[in-house]
Order: structure tokens, then sequence, then C-alpha cells
């Protein structure tokens, strides 16, 4: 059998793991179509190497660039929202979800509706559009395989025929590069400190979002609609080697959990092979040189996203996707060195509140209306005192 793969941002650190994968498992895996962005000489070569159908950058201003990168090849070429709907909406049967942040939302909504399968790595999609986004997959007919690397591990361990005896949800986390700093000491880090992942080599804006914990708070509000649990069943552990990705507690006290290297590629892998697994040349795990695991509660008054989590999940309606939406906006301005490291939270949580009592989500022009008024928002507060 032919599977039939498309990569939504494969120019990215998500997106050139799935081309390895993919290359790992051999025949009958074919690449439909690959979407990037800026980097039209990476997008233009990884086409070439995977013999794609269609290569989109969703930046229009360089459609003209990558045609002729793709001259004679026959490879065709399209360009922003209307290329990025095209390459959702081929004949691939899985498609792999990279794009960063609410960018990816359309393509993979799209994607979902038709009825391809969705390997899950871009988080916004749920946090953002959450059950309207689960009913989206059911409705189209596929299944949604989460590639997140905790959410895999609990995807992989989950029995659904223990499902009634589901106590707790244990997301595990890193704590980042600033797990032992005081918060004094966090207010004045830049993009480049905090960038550097202790375990993980990841993308700029989710290695920023590890650093300060918004990362793992998306990740709670993911797990809580892709396991259908309530929050108070979602816990967060820090656990600095990252070794155990996640696990599930159940009634009977057991505690199930995944391990392994910190490798993208075997939760990639475990998501382009579903059901079977495959072989992967990956590291493994020498448990005689693992000298310990350690673990740790995490602290909310320095990584406060966290509670923002609980109070999104809380609140319920469109937190989510103003949380998001708002993160998003402080995240590209601690980048551009307009605004502080701790600022990120203080101004999330200031739309947060402003926008509280907004109803919930009929339907996706809710969730595009109050990702785009949380962002206008967030983008007033930003150089403010009312951030402060
Ligand atoms: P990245 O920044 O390395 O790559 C992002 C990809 O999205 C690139 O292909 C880029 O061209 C594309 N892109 C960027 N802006 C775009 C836009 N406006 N429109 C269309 N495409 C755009 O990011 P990444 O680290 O690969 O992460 C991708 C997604 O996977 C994120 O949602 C992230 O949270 C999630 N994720 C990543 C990891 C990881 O290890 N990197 C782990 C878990 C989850
Ligand atoms: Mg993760």
């Amino acid at each position: 059998m032919t599977n039939r793969i498309t990569i939504l941002g494969s120019t990215g650190s998500i997106g050139v793991s799935t081309i390895d994968v993919i290359g790992q498992l051999g025949e009958g895996y074919v690449v439909d179509a690959l979407s990037g962005n800026g980097n039209i000489e990476l997008l233009a070569s990884q086409a070439r190497q995977t013999h794609a159908r269609l290569a989109v950058t969703a930046d229009e201003s360089r459609y003209h660039d990558l045609k002729q990168a793709l001259s004679g090849t026959g490879i065709e070429a399209a360009a922003g929202r209307s290329g990025l709907a095209e390459a959702a909406d081929g004949d691939a049967s899985l498609v792999m979800a990279a794009i960063v942040g609410t960018a990816g939302l359309a393509p993979t909504l799209a994607a979902a509706k038709r009825g391809a399968n969705i390997a899950l790595a871009n988080k916004e999609c749920l946090v953002s559009a959450g059950d309207l986004f689960i009913r989206a997959v059911e409705d189209g007919g596929g299944t949604l395989i989460p590639v997140d690397s905790e959410h895999n591990a609990i995807f992989q361990v989950l029995n659904e025929h223990h499902r009634h005896a589901l106590e707790r949800i244990i997301l595990t986390a890193s704590g980042g590069p600033f797990r032992t700093w005081t918060r004094e000491a966090m207010a004045n880090v830049t993009a480049a400190t905090a960038r550097a992942h202790p375990n993980w080599s990841m993308g700029l804006k989710i290695s920023i979002d590890s650093a300060s914990m918004f990362n793992k708070a998306l990740e709670m509000i993911e797990a809580k609609h892709l396991f259908d649990v309530r929050p108070e069943q979602i816990e967060v552990i820090v656990h600095p080697q990252s070794v155990i990705h996640s696990m599930v507690g159940y009634a009977d006290g057991s505690v199930l959990a995944q391990l392994g290297c910190p490798d993208m590629r075997t939760a990639i892998g475990y998501a382009l092979s579903f059901p079977t697994r495959p072989t992967l040349n990956v590291e493994r795990l020498d448990f005689t040189k693992l000298a310990r695991l350690d673990f740790e509660a995490p602290d909310e008054d320095r990584f406060p996203a966290l509670r923002l989590a609980r109070l999104a999940m809380e609140r319920g309606g469109l937190q989510g996707a103003v949380l998001n939406a708002a993160k998003e906006v402080a995240l590209e301005a601690f980048i551009d060195g307009r605004i502080g490291f701790l600022e990120m939270a203080d101004i999330t949580e200031s739309v947060m509140d402003r926008m509280a009592a907004t109803p919930s989500a009929s339907s996706m022009d809710d969730v595009f209306a109050a990702d785009g008024e949380a962002r206008r928002l967030a983008s007033g507060l930003i150089g403010t005192s009312a951030a402060a």
C-alpha cells in the first residue's frame, strides 16, 4: 500500500525531521505536497529530493522565486493562502501539520474536513479551536495522531479499554533553560539565551515558549481536548532529563509511561506508521548510562503560564484562542527586544481578563474573530504601563 503524505511546514524543525523519517521508512511512502514560508532554497531542494507533486510558499511575494527554483522539474508551485489550501486539499492520506502558530489552523482544518489522517504537531489548532477542530476531524472521518512528544507518549500508552479507569494525565516538562533561575534574573534575559533548550532541538518560537513554560501551558489545553479529560486531571511535573515523555495514571494506582531519547523522529515515525510501529535509526536509551531521573513540582510564580492555562480551561469558551493569540504577539515582541521575558505572561493575562466574557465559539469565524481581537489588544498593551 502506498502512503501519500503532505507536510505543511516542511522547512521547519518538525518538517525536516519528517522528511528524514520518510526517507527511513522507504518504499510505500510518497510525498504529495510540501509547504514552507521564506526559505525557498530549502523548500525547492526538499521538493526535488522527495519528488513532490506540489511545493507551496506561504509568502506570496516569493512565488516567482519558487517557480524559478523548480523550473524544469515538473513540480508545481503555488503560494499564499490559496496555495496552502491547495496543498491541504490534495489526495494525501496523511497530512503532517507542522506549521508554527495560528497560521497552521486553516490548512490543517481543511485537511481534517476532507478526511485526511492528521499527524498533529501544530498544538495551536487544538488550543485555539478545541472542540471545533476535534469535531472537524470526526466529521471528516480521519484519525488524529498527536506528534507533540508528550501527547504522542500518552497516545501510545492510553489503552481505550481502560479509559473508564483513567485518573490523570501527567505531562512532563524539562523546565527549560531557566528552571533554576530567580525571577529577577529571568526578567533580563534575551531571546538568544531563552532559545537555548537543554534537551530538545526545536524551532525558535517553541524553544522560547519552553523557556517560559508557555509551551507546557499550550500542551495542557491540547491534552484536555485530545484526551477529553477535565482540567483537574492534568498534572505537570518537571523532569529535567526529558527521558519520560509523559505518563497516564489509572484508578488502580498504576502509572504507565513512554520513554526514549529526546528525538522527535520517534513520535513522527509513530504517527506516520500508525497503527503499526516503524523501525527507526534513532539513538536507543542506555539505562546503564542514565545516572538518574529527577522530578520536581513546577513553580507557578516564576512560570505563570501554567496558571494561565488553568485559568483558560476553567473559563472555557474562547480563552484558549485568546491565550494563544496574545502570547504569539507578546512572543514576537520579546524576540524583537520590545518587551522583557516576564512581560509575555503579564500581557497575555491582561488580554485574557479583558476578553473573559467572550462567548463560546459556534464557528471558526468566532475563533478567528477572537484571535484577531486578542492580537489587537496585546499589540495595544505592548510598550504601555498596562502590561507591567
Ligand atoms: P519551525 O519554526 O522550525 O518551523 C515552522 C514551519 O512553519 C516552517 O516550515 C515555516 O516555513 C512555516 N511557517 C512559519 N510561518 C508561517 C506562516 N505564517 N504561514 C505558513 N507557514 C509558516 O517550527 P517547529 O519547531 O518545526 O514547530 C512546528 C509546530 O510543531 C509548532 O506548532 C510547534 O509548537 C510544534 N511542535 C514542535 C516540536 C519540535 O520539536 N520542534 C515539538 C512539538 C511540537
Ligand atoms: Mg511537547
